[in-house]
């Protein structure tokens, strides 16, 4: 396969003016748009005469100008034909899962995933919506394939697993998912530019907008990367999920990530580069450090295989500091005492976000799903910000690291 560059694509997108021939796009602010002639509504109703078929704007919950030019970015940068906004990534993964099963179908997932995500699909859509998920260890291809029945509609992954950090065989689970006439659904929200789940053979690519993509932790926002299709379907407006769920992305929001866009390229490397140089100093010093960018991880031949070139390997990682009160003792000492950064939630801010995950975003998980997903109580999941020098916050890390005793 020849080599891709996200950020290439997304350059070749058609530059958008500002309304007065400005650099910037314009916000559209308007929540409903002019129809000239009467007899134009039906059509409008129908799908038929949408702003992307030579139609016009009907109503903010459908189509607004400024989102839908991010959405083409988005689709640029996933390869996909289309892509529709959404207001967070929660709404992104509900919506594609609600629009792609029915009551009494199956998903098969992978057992390590975003707490959110798996709440969704262990608890909430089979109460709700009589959609039941079997949980496997999808980096085993053959584990997925025996788990699939009849009525299983999806194959749903993170591309790189939050906060395992196992990448996902992608051409392997779509093989597998298209065998079962499955869909397979990757959430790529770890890895943006870095992995192109679409163009290893995943049919939607979700994405928590609110991580990396914008980069700035100020606001919350989601997208769905697919086929023309499938995002047609989505927001159909008799029976779109996204459509009558009406999770909808904000114009202002929307301009904000478009302005962040250009330099998600630069911001991923410079992540990917100070991971690597942290991950491989932790581990000379004899630290249980997990970073797929190191030679000993379990997935690093495969995601240097799948990954773009010249991005590096993402700005997730993790230490396992034993128990929770050492991993709470070394976060409380790199925050308090040494400004290394901040405990917080979420990721790919400028700065460092440090977390325990098992007490915060995977707590979702019952003790056996920790178990499977083999997060420890003293995981530690750090986003590695570009803030600084690497020697002075390696400094600062290591001291926070010396006072705090490593091992069980
Ligand atoms: N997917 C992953 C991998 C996440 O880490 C998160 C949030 O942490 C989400 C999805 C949900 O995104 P949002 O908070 O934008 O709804």
């Amino acid at each position: 396969m020849t080599a891709f560059d996200p950020m290439r694509a997304i350059a070749s997108v058609r530059h958008e003016f500002g309304e007065h021939g400005g650099v910037n796009l314009s916000i559209e602010t308007s929540s409903t748009f002019t129809v000239m002639q009467a007899g134009a509504m039906p059509e409008l109703f129908q799908g038929m005469r949408g702003p992307e078929a030579g139609g016009c704007y009907l109503y903010g919950r459908h189509f607004n100008p400024t989102v839908l030019v991010l959405a083409r970015q988005l689709a640029a940068l996933e390869q996909t034909q289309a892509a529709y906004c959404t207001a967070s990534g929660m709404a992104a993964i509900s919506g594609v899962l609600l629009q792609a099963c029915d009551t009494g179908d199956h998903i098969v997932a992978s057992d390590t995933l975003y707490g959110g995500t798996w709440a969704l699909l262990h608890d909430f859509l089979p109460t709700k919506a009589g959609i039941r998920t079997t949980f496997v260890d999808a980096t085993q291809p053959e584990k997925v394939a025996a788990a699939v029945t009849r009525r299983t509609k999806v194959v749903y992954v993170e591309s790189v697993s939050n906060p395992s950090l196992r990448v996902a065989d992608v051409p392997a689970l779509a093989r597998v998912a298209h065998d079962a006439g499955a869909l397979l659904v990757v959430d790529n929200t770890f890895a943006p530019v870095v992995l192109s789940p679409a163009r290893h053979g995943a049919d939607i690519v979700v994405h928590s907008l609110t991580k990396f993509v914008n980069g700035a932790s100020d606001l919350v926002a989601g997208a769905v990367c697919a086929p023309r299709d499938i995002i047609d379907r989505l927001f159909d407006l008799h029976h779109g999920a996204l459509m009558l769920l009406g999770p909808t992305m904000d114009p202002r929001a929307a301009y904000e990530i478009a302005m962040r866009l250009p330099h998600l390229g630069l911001r991923m490397r410079e992540h990917g580069r100070r991971a690597l140089a942290f991950a491989e100093r932790m581990r000379d010093r004899g630290l249980r450090v997990t970073y797929p960018g190191l030679e000993d991880h379990p997935d690093h031949a495969l995601l240097q295989r799948l990954a773009n070139p010249g991005y590096g390997f993402g700005g997730m990682l993790t230490i396992d500091m034993g128990t929770t009160e050492r991993a709470n003792a070394l976060m409380e000492t790199l925050q308090n005492q040494e400004g290394f950064g901040y405990m917080a939630v979420s990721l790919g801010y400028a700065d460092t976000l440090m977390s325990c995950s098992a007490a915060s975003t995977s707590s979702e998980l019952d003790e056996a799903g920790l178990a499977e997903a083999g997060i420890s109580p003293g995981l530690v999941r750090l986003s590695i910000g570009y803030t600084g020098t690497i020697e002075d916050r390696w400094a600062e890390l290591e001291r926070g690291l010396a006072g705090v005793p490593v091992h069980a």
